[in-house]
């Protein structure tokens, strides 16, 4: 069914789930695409638009009934089984995103995602055995294999710049469908694994763009 969404609102899916989840959370039954379009600052005619390819979640004038689209976004997700996924590079960044995902809140139902790190790699021996949150730290020679055992399907990549194209590449022809880019630089890989880069520094450089934007044309 996903292959039908255009890819703006396959960007805006999940920002989608995690409104519903706050307002079912807070016992929200039923949402107007406006109180919506409020919560999140995308308008209501894109919500309106984006919701259409998930069924008929909605009516007009009647919005959304919570649970039934909490329903619909969990169907998507279980549409396909359990992605286990590693991390490599376990700098500042990688411990951090480690102690993050290790947080019991990622096993509750609802905030679960169907891709799950299962393992951290990195080339430091004095990493190599230390256990972060809750996995244990592997050495990089081993990961080939460990993908081959272990059927890994996406890669979280927190390594320096200069190592990243190169453990990108590694990466090729093993089976890896996505890699979530944050080592913070641009890394070009086979057509079959689609490449997702996050730079927090580059967000909070387009966060000030915006809000100088907005002071000029105050003046
Ligand atoms: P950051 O804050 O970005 O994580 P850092 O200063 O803590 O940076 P980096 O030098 O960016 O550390 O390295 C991040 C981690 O990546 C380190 O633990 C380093 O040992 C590891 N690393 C470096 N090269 C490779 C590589 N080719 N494969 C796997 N891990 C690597």
């Amino acid at each position: 069914m996903l292959h039908t969404i255009p890819n703006a609102t396959i960007k805006r899916l999940a920002l989608y789930r995690r409104c519903f989840i706050e307002l079912y959370d807070k016992g929200i039954k039923r949402v107007q695409s406006g109180e919506l379009s409020q919560r999140i600052g995308v308008d209501s005619a894109t919500i309106r638009r984006d919701f259409s390819y998930l069924g008929e979640l909605g009516r007009q004038g009647y919005g959304y009934e919570v649970r039934t689209v909490l329903e619909a976004f969990n169907n998507l997700l279980k549409t396909e089984e359990t992605q286990h996924a590693v991390i490599i590079g376990i700098g500042n960044l990688g411990r951090a995103l480690l102690n993050y995902f290790s947080s019991d809140k990622f096993n509750d139902l609802i905030f679960k995602t169907p891709v799950d790190l299962i393992a951290a790699f990195d080339i430091k021996e004095s990493l190599v055995g230390q256990q972060i949150g809750n996995l244990e730290v592997h050495h990089l020679s081993g990961l080939k294999a460990y993908i081959e055992k272990h059927q890994i399907t996406y890669v979280i990549l927190t390594v320096p710049p200069a190592a990243a194209q190169k453990v990108a590449n590694s990466l090729e022809g093993l089976g890896i469908k996505g890699i979530l880019n944050l080592s913070s630089t641009v890394i070009n890989v086979a057509e079959d694994i689609r490449v997702h880069e996050v730079d927090l520094n580059m967000e909070l450089e387009t966060l000030f763009f915006y809000v100088l934007q907005k002071e000029q044309g105050k003046k």
